[in-house]
């Protein structure tokens, strides 16, 4: 029965063979780039028990509310979330696995794909990739600039033009009590215009309203009183100590009051990197410290930072900013045959050369030669050979540059491996005597004239 094409759920996106590679190399920079601050790579699962996710992202956030995707097997009771963020997995498997008590600071990263039940736009989906990095044990200000600077120095990796670092401290829970106090005074007055979600909020978590998205309460919200008022001596402190830091690197910022992040584990510092040239989803990196998140899920008390980058978000930028990623190589030699004795010797010779970091294609759809020829040129083939009668004979056939069309006569049975690497590095020395002539390329290579 021919069924009806199932489609993709709606916020996700294929990533085809055009733009994968430029997945792998931002992902191969961001995990090289936290490598040089000493961050190792963690992996955790897709899906975790729901009750990480409330205890941690907290039960009155809009993710935790309205944004996560349940998961229960069909014979199973255990409820399910799909991960909405990599921190409460990296929290719980750095608990677990005791890595806490070997040595500090630990610091891990990863890039993993996150899920939140949100209206799909550009820059926003429902299934999306974070890069992110976490950091266990440091109290020191320090660490705070170096989490920041693993993310600036990868956008400056990168290339990135005009991504602005926005900081702002939110305090640590002896502080916030005096804050809470005030915000709630403040949102009373408007208890008839917040959102029903607010209201709620308001005797829970007010700071949360701070964050809410309807137009009404972000409009009310823009008069309340602000956290950095409000901070304790120790977070004062910390706060000066981190401005200082970046201060003392030549790394800009702006100090954004209204930052609370959208999380409720974050204390003290947050940050967030933005562009212009996101349009509305103008975050790519958010990020700041959760001293309370280790002991609240289970741990010795241990202070502990990160970030999060969104990859969709930063290809965007990428893109928007023409910022060209190197192209996989294509295939470097197509070997065409007639006849089956051919066809099983061009499989062994492209074999061979594949054994020796060549890519290299032979025909598998029993084509003509012309056929043959016309999927070597659309696959971009740089060289093609052509099998037949004579060549097994032989052991000679004819090697076509196809961008020239000039061909060279080699003995396939000898090293061909060896006669595309001695063509390679004729080609490459042509191209570079081209672009810095022969003089500059003779005194390059060594050679007296
Ligand atoms: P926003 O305010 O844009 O909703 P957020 O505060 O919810 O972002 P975080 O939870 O801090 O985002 O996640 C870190 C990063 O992950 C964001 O800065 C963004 O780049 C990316 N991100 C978050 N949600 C989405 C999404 N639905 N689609 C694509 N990227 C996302
Ligand atoms: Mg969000």
């Amino acid at each position: 029965m021919a069924g009806k094409i199932i489609k993709a759920p709606r916020g996700t996106q294929d990533i085809l063979g055009t733009d994968s590679y430029k997945w792998q190399f931002v992902e191969r920079l961001a995990l090289e780039n936290a490598g040089l601050f000493g961050f190792s790579e963690m992996r955790t699962p897709t899906f975790e028990q729901m009750d990480l996710f409330k205890r941690s992202v907290g039960d009155t956030t809009d993710v935790v509310q309205k944004e996560m995707y349940e998961v229960r097997a069909e014979k199973g009771k255990d409820l399910y979330g799909l991960k909405p963020e990599g921190t409460a997995g990296a929290v719980r498997s750095a608990i677990e696995n005791n890595l806490l008590k070997g040595a500090l600071p630990l610091k891990v990263c990863y890039v993993t794909p996150c899920f939140r039940h949100e209206r799909p736009q550009a820059g926003r989906l429902r299934e999306f990739h974070q890069f992110g990095v976490e950091m266990f044990g440091a109290q020191s200000p320090s660490a705070d600039v170096e989490v920041i600077c693993v993310a600036r120095e990868l956008f400056q990796m990168i290339g990135l033009k005009q991504v602005m670092l926005n900081i702002n401290s939110i305090g640590c829970p002896t502080c916030r009590a005096e804050y809470h106090k005030a915000l709630t005074e403040y949102f009373r007055q408007y208890q008839d215009k917040l959102c029903t979600t607010c209201l709620e909020r308001l005797d829970k978590n007010p700071m949360r309203i701070l964050d809410c998205k309807s137009t009404v309460c972000s409009e009310i919200a823009k008069g309340a009183p602000v956290v950095l008022d409000y901070l304790c001596d120790d977070c004062k402190e910390h706060f000066e100590g981190v401005k200082k830091r970046l201060d003392a690197l030549g790394i800009e910022y702006k100090i954004d009051p209204t930052i609370v992040r959208g999380l409720d584990y974050y204390t003290k510092t947050v940050f967030e990197f933005i562009s212009g040239d996101l349009g509305a989803q103008a975050t790519v990196c958010g990020g700041g410290r959760y001293d309370g998140l280790v002991k609240q899920m289970g741990g010795d008390p241990t202070p502990a930072l990160g970030f999060a980058v969104g990859l969709e978000r930063l290809l965007l930028i990428m893109e928007a900013q023409g910022i060209e990623i190197p192209k996989p190589e294509t295939c470097e030699l197509f070997i065409a045959s007639m006849g089956e004795a051919a066809n099983i010797k061009a499989c062994e010779l492209t074999n061979a050369l594949r054994s020796e970091g060549f890519y290299a294609e032979c025909d598998l759809m029993n084509r003509s030669v012309k056929a043959q020829m016309k999927y070597a040129n659309k696959i971009g083939a740089k060289y093609t050979m052509v099998l037949g009668e004579s060549e097994l004979e032989s052991g000679i056939a004819k090697l076509k540059e196809m961008e020239t069309g000039t061909e060279r006569e080699v003995d396939f049975r000898a090293d061909l491996a060896q006669a595309l690497y001695d063509i390679t590095i004729e080609r490459a020395t042509e191209d570079l005597a081209e672009e810095f002539g022969g003089e500059a390329l003779a005194s390059a290579m060594g050679m007296k004239r």
